[in-house]
């Protein structure tokens, strides 16, 4: 059985449904995730992008470094995905964004030697001070 969960931004211009599990799942410290969500720390959720079907809306999309886009709702600006060269047909979803966001639970931190002082939570996952070995 492939579950489906749904989520979306803020004012709900952009709205997606997810069908099965996620590739992956874990927590960034990165400086870059940090000033794009304006956030100290951000829960991703990696599936394949088919699994991902958005609705309504597409999101805008930023290149925040050459390899990699962003995407936010045009309308709110509540921050959605994110993909990038080094991972192609993949789609990282801000776990923030899903309707029950304890639908995906993170298994690790990533960058963590990036983390700000005062953001130390989750602190029974590995950590892993930048990215983790892709197996
Ligand atoms: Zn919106
Ligand atoms: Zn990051």
């Amino acid at each position: 059985m492939s579950q489906t969960i749904e989520g979306g931004c803020q004012c709900g211009a952009v709205r997606y449904s997810i069908s099965g599990e996620p590739v992956f799942a874990a927590i960034c410290h990165c400086s870059m995730c940090r000033r794009a969500h304006a956030a100290p720390a951000v829960a991703w959720a990696m599936y394949r992008e088919e699994q991902v079907q958005f609705k309504n809306a597409q999101p805008k999309l930023y290149s925040s470094s050459p390899e990699a886009k962003r995407g936010f709702c045009g309308t709110c600006g509540t921050q959605i995905s994110f993909t990038a060269s080094f991972l192609p047909g993949l789609i990282d979803i801000a776990v923030g964004s899903l309707d029950n966001p304890e639908a995906v639970k993170p298994t690790l931190h990533y960058w963590y030697s990036k983390h700000l002082s005062w953001a130390d939570f989750a602190g029974t996952l590995p950590r892993h001070p930048e990215l983790p070995p892709f197996s």
